[in-house]
């Protein structure tokens, strides 16, 4: 996939700071151990100095230097089983002084044999979504801020019985379950309901529990994204397929406000361009839609209607919250 340059520098930024954080918490675990553990210094101490010992016989030029090297190794590891012990009797784990790494395949470095890391990919596709992201405020939207209250608790013979706020409570009870056990591959979404309804607001819930767990998530209006995927369509300059492919390949993509956009014929094979390459794969992908499941099947082909249907269907009832509120 081409990525903008910015991205691939901004990604080195990223793993520096990793490797950089990883280090102040090695030290501050040095200095710890130093104070807390009796005889820990004074080994920490020994074990620094085994590089310089180390150059010392090399540089020598000592016709044993075979043997020196071996003598000091068998030093090196003898104090290290020391170190162990004393930290297992003083109740820290064994490996508490070693080195840290968010990746232990590459060891932060980004490179894996003469490839990429799989971790730096990782980041790349978290900046590209982020990037994507601009055009819904997800600030002020999580779960612990969507009020049932604004939901009648009267009954309605068109719920079959139920009240708008028990539907309500259903529905954020299983966005918050989803979440949660947010995973790749997981089931997709498709919300449906009136304006104002919340679903905007509980899928960016979810978008943001779920970006909090290092995920790469797009969330963006339908019009949005359609819009940014037609430009680079158009624009077409040599590898420029970021941002199809990033809202193809992310891990939750928030498609909100389906039906929103212009009724042409490049947006449709695009809606099912994305919607299926992502079902096909088990990414899992939030739908959002103002447009009833009817209308949706009347105005997209049935392909699309198809795989609307085959997610997870929530419906939103109630009241436009929006005119409560004022
Ligand atoms: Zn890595």
């Amino acid at each position: 996939m081409a990525y903008p340059s910015a991205y691939y520098q901004q990604a080195e930024q990223i793993l520096e700071q990793r490797r950089f954080e990883n280090s102040v918490v090695e030290s501050e675990r040095e200095k710890e151990i130093s104070e807390k553990v009796s005889g820990a210094a004074e080994l920490l101490k020994q074990l620094a100095g085994t590089v310089d010992k180390l150059a010392g016989i090399i540089l020598s030029h000592d016709p044993d230097i075979g043997q020196k090297v071996e003598k000091l190794k068998d030093e090196n590891l003898s104090m290290q089983d020391k170190l162990s012990e004393l930290l297992k009797a003083n109740g820290y784990p064994c490996d508490y002084l070693d080195k840290i790494y968010t990746c232990k395949k590459c060891h932060d470095t980004g490179v894996y044999g003469d490839v990429r890391c799989e971790c730096f990919h990782a980041v790349l596709k978290q900046i590209a979504s982020k990037e994507l992201s601009k055009s819904l405020p997800i600030g002020s939207c999580g779960f612990e801020n969507f009020d049932l209250k604004y939901y009648s608790d009267a009954p309605s013979p068109a719920l079959g019985g139920l009240s708008p706020r028990e539907i309500m409570e259903t529905n954020l009870r299983y966005c918050e379950k989803y979440a949660e056990n947010f995973h790749v591959p997981c089931e997709s979404v498709f919300m449906s309901g009136g304006t104002g309804l919340g679903k905007t607001h509980l899928s960016l819930a979810i978008a943001r529990k779920v970006i909090d767990m290092e995920y790469s998530v797009v969330y963006g209006s339908a019009p949005d994204l359609l819009r940014q995927i037609e430009t680079e369509h158009f624009d077409r300059k040599e590898g420029s397929d970021g941002v199809i492919s990033t809202v193809k390949e992310c891990d939750l993509l928030v498609l909100d406000d389906l039906g929103a956009e212009f009724n042409t014929q490049f947006y449709v094979s695009c809606i099912y361009d994305i919607i299926n390459t992502r079902l096909n794969f088990g990414r899992p992908t939030i739908v959002n839609s103002n447009l009833a499941f009817q209308e949706l099947a009347g105005r997209y082909t049935d392909r699309i209607a198809s795989r609307l249907q085959s997610m997870k269907n929530l419906i939103f009832s109630g009241v436009d919250i929006r005119t409560l509120k004022r």
